[in-house]
């Protein structure tokens, strides 16, 4: 049973403001009824006002950014820019250490592969602190997202640097006791923000104080924490973190990585063509400095916009009160789902250690019938092993279903899941 957490801190009214400005909350599932949407760590829902800006921007102002002299070109420029800008604010960074790309993974794979040319020789004397080579290491958890794992497992393979990782305490939570593996040699510490099975929040600053203690790289990854608790990049002495829009109320297409201006300067470009040179011959380019530099080609600019709204709509609630608000919820949720039996939650039994990501088991149920089970009662949770193999193997299972929350969850959306998986059970056995 979890200790006790205060009430939400958004009111009855608030809470259904909420739920109006998410269009989607209208309609129904295969049942017949609201579809009680507790998938948001695979893709958040999105408010009317994100909707509405991205198709205001191909109404008014859509036009190629940094390319003409018309005036939907200078409009659509000053919107792509006011998304650093918007970006920025809402992270505590500076504009100009933010890249656009088209989600979190490519913002990963966008640093492991500029290292890699940076360990081929590119980028010049700047990018030397970047080249890594056998007897060096890249740290990682075993809790990460593949995105934040096959990446580095390739540079490694690509440099002959080897790759370590934190393990994790019996209940899922990265076991500080593992910190050893963090060694001399390590050159960068690559960490999830939060767990996207158990919802786990690692311990940053212990990470963080190991890293540098012998000087190695930091990045941050914040898909599962960015939208649900404040996320302030200037408080963290880490050097690169990437976001991912979608999972923040924000469209699909766009992610961004934030990386020290120190950083980006050294990092030799992976993407090239137009956009991102200042001067070009038959034989060599040029190349603009950063952020520029690694946003080669168009751009998400109609994306970009409605991720500026999402971030203005976080905002405009404000992410403390969220994080206290889904601290409730999730409270209610992990209380509801232990009190059913054969049931078993991955991960932290405590809202404390934990946001509202909730993986489970159900004992002799494959996780497909259970998600079957619970879209017959309109109840949407994923099903799988949500990209995060290793971590699954860890528990002793293949895969699992998991109940996220977001903005827009209430209590009657936590309530409808658990008596959904209670009739599971019923469903498949009688008296499990
Ligand atoms: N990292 C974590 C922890 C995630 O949960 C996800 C998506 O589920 C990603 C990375 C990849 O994010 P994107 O879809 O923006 O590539």
């Amino acid at each position: 049973m979890t200790e006790a957490l205060s009430a939400s801190p958004f009111n009855a009214d608030e809470i259904e403001k909420i739920r109006r400005d998410f269009p989607i909350l209208k309609r129904t599932g295969r049942g017949g009824r609201p579809i009680a949407y507790l998938d948001s760590s695979a893709t958040s829902q999105k408010p009317a006002c994100v909707i509405d800006a991205e198709a205001q921007f191909y109404r008014h102002s859509n036009a190629a950014v940094h390319r003409g002299t018309h005036l939907l070109g200078d409009e659509s420029t000053q919107i792509y820019e006011d998304g650093r800008h918007a970006l920025a604010h809402f992270i505590g960074g500076a504009s100009d250490e933010i890249v656009w790309t088209k989600n979190a993974t490519e913002a990963i794979n966008l640093l492991a592969l500029s290292m890699g040319h940076a360990s081929m020789g590119r980028g010049g004397a700047q990018a030397a602190p970047l080249r890594i080579g056998a007897g060096d290491r890249i740290v990682v958890t075993r809790a990460e997202h593949h995105a934040n794992l096959i990446p580095w497992q390739e540079l490694c393979a690509r440099t002959g640097a080897e790759l370590a990782w934190l393990d994790l305490t019996p209940d899922g939570q990265i076991d500080l006791n593992t910190l050893s593996v963090i060694t001399e040699r390590t050159r960068l510490v690559a960490f999830t923000h939060v767990s996207n099975v158990t919802g786990a929040i690692s311990p940053i600053d212990a990470i963080i104080a190991a890293a540098r203690r012998v000087g190695a790289l930091i990045i941050l990854d914040t898909c599962q924490s960015s939208a649900h608790m404040p996320v302030n990049i200037a408080a963290l002495d880490i050097d690169c973190a990437v976001f991912s829009s979608h999972k923040m109320l924000g469209p699909t297409g766009v992610g961004a990585l934030w990386a020290r201006r120190e950083l980006l300067e050294m990092m030799p470009p992976v993407f090239t063509g137009g956009s991102m040179i200042a001067g070009v011959t038959m034989t060599e380019a040029e190349y603009m400095p950063a952020p520029e530099r690694f946003e080669a080609g168009s751009q998400p600019v109609a994306q970009i916009a409605g991720w500026t709204a999402a971030l203005e709509y976080l905002s405009g609630w404000g992410m403390s009160r969220l994080e206290a608000h889904e601290k409730v919820l999730t409270q209610r949720l992990l209380e509801g789902i232990s009190q059913i039996p054969n049931v078993r939650i991955l991960g932290p039994s405590s809202a404390h250690e934990r946001i509202g990501v909730v993986s489970f088991a159900v004992e002799g149920v494959h996780p497909h019938d259970v998600g079957q089970v619970m879209d017959a009662e309109d109840v949407a949770v994923r099903v799988g092993h949500h990209c995060a193999i290793p971590l699954h193997t860890f528990f002793g299972v293949r895969s699992s279903n998991r109940a996220s929350l977001g903005i827009m969850t209430n209590n009657e959306d936590v309530d409808r899941c658990v008596e959904a998986l209670a009739s599971v059970g019923r469903y498949f056995g009688g008296a499990r």
